[in-house]
């Protein structure tokens, strides 16, 4: 009888900062005995995956690079839980028949596994952005199609999903997301010129993986976060507007036509965005800092500077002219983040390579079907090679 009423779930990017954060909101509401963990999925960090698999008694544990299908099978040997390697495996560890899916993997990499869930029907969580920039409308169309719900966990996302009144969608002005400004709020554009992959990691409020961390140094995360509330609340690019709040205590707002802002509050921690996510339309009851307000005192609000800043343009600019636009301006970016991960690059010229490739890809329309936006991400990451190879050579 326990069985029928465990609620099934997978997690795609298990061993990651959401997926490890996602495991303790599990854990914290009933774990095993609430919970039946159909499938989880890591990459290179196997061993964490193999001790998650055994404490959450997963079915299926997929790691997405071939080379660790040994040692994980090793760690997991008598256990009973089934193993599996590869881009392939993964994406049939988001087609095992589950009830809800945390999409955490980083990057496009997630696309293809989600994917495969959201055209089963599993409700899914998204925390990978990426999915919703690259393939945008096919992507809710594929969730849509499949009658599953798309519940956002990007903490601004999920704070805007939480400030909409259903009945009222009609009556919404704008959007506005808030940006923490990053590391180098304060920077000026010489001084970021020389910034280490080191120096740009390091958030001043939220503890997440390497991508994020500098995606939101650059304000590129901020940019994909843009195109991600396009779609997912289906709102004109000249609704949503971005203030930079250091604080992050406002984690996102929706202004009405009688001039009211309902914003959603509370302290930065990923676990509260989880848990909704995981108990929508429910509130589940969770261990999380609460905010005291005499002790924050205030909270500051500026203008973001798109001048230090050009990933906010590069999101004006992606919609502006849509078709692919949006998913190569992630894929060049991908691409450009790793090769200054790689200190092939310096930290500005990631928003350089994103807007030469976007620039010459102009001529790429509408994406008609997945295999479009494939494609279009595909030619993105070739053409930031090549831009990434000849600035090596000039400098
Ligand atoms: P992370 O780097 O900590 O974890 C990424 C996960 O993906 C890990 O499980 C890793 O093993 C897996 N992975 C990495 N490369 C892979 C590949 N090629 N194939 C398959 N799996 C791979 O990242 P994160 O910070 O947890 O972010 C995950 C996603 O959630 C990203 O899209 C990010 O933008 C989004 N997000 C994160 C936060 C946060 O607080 N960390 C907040 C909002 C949104
Ligand atoms: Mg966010």
């Amino acid at each position: 009888m326990a069985d029928i009423l465990r609620r099934r779930i997978s997690i795609l990017g298990s061993t990651g900062s959401i997926g490890v954060n996602t495991l303790d909101v599990v854990a914290q509401l009933g774990g095993r005995d609430a919970f039946d963990v159909v499938a989880i999925t890591g990459n290179s960090n196997v061993d964490l995956l193999a001790e998650q698999a055994k404490m959450f008694g997963a079915r299926l544990a997929v790691t997405a690079d071939d080379k660790q299908y040994a040692v994980l099978k090793d760690a997991l040997s008598g256990t009973g839980i089934e193993v599996a390697a590869g881009r392939a495996a993964l994406v049939e560890a988001g087609e095992r028949q589950s009830d809800w899916v945390m999409a955490a993997i980083v990057g496009t990499a997630g696309l293809a596994p989600t994917l495969a869930a959201a055209k089963r029907g599993a409700d899914i969580a998204l925390a990978n952005k990426e999915c919703l920039v690259s393939a945008g409308d096919l992507f809710v169309k594929a969730v849509a199609d499949g009658g599953g719900r798309l519940i956002p966990v990007d903490s601004e996302h999920s704070a805007i999903f939480q400030s909409l009144e259903d009945d009222q969608r009609h009556a919404v002005e704008r959007i506005v997301i808030t940006a923490s400004g990053g590391p180098f709020r304060t920077f000026s554009r010489e001084q970021m010129a020389g910034v280490t992959v080191d120096i740009a990691r390091a958030h001043p409020n939220w503890s997440m993986g390497l991508k994020i961390s500098v995606g939101s140094a650059s304000m590129f995360n901020k940019a994909l976060e843009m195109i991600e509330a396009k779609h997912l609340f289906n709102v004109r690019p000249d609704q949503i507007e971005v203030v930079v709040h250091p604080q992050s205590v406002i984690h996102s707002m929706v202004g009405y036509t009688d001039g009211s802002v309902i914003a959603q509050l509370g302290c930065p921690d990923m676990r509260t965005a989880i848990g909704y996510a995981l108990t929508y339309p429910d509130r589940p009851k969770l261990n999380v800092d609460r905010l005291d307000f005499a002790k924050l005192a205030r909270l500051d609000f500026e203008a973001p500077d798109e001048i230090r800043f050009p990933a906010l343009r590069l999101a004006r600019t992606a919609m502006a002219r849509g078709g692919v636009q949006a998913a190569v301006m992630n894929a060049a970016e991908e691409t450009a983040f790793n090769a200054f991960c790689d200190r092939r690059i310096g930290f500005l010229q990631m928003a350089d390579i994103a807007e030469q490739v976007m620039e010459d890809m102009t001529g790429y329309g509408v994406a008609i079907t997945m295999d479009d936006v494939f494609a279009a991400d595909g030619e993105a990451r070739r053409r930031a090679g090549d831009v990434i190879a000849r600035m090596e050579m000039a400098a």
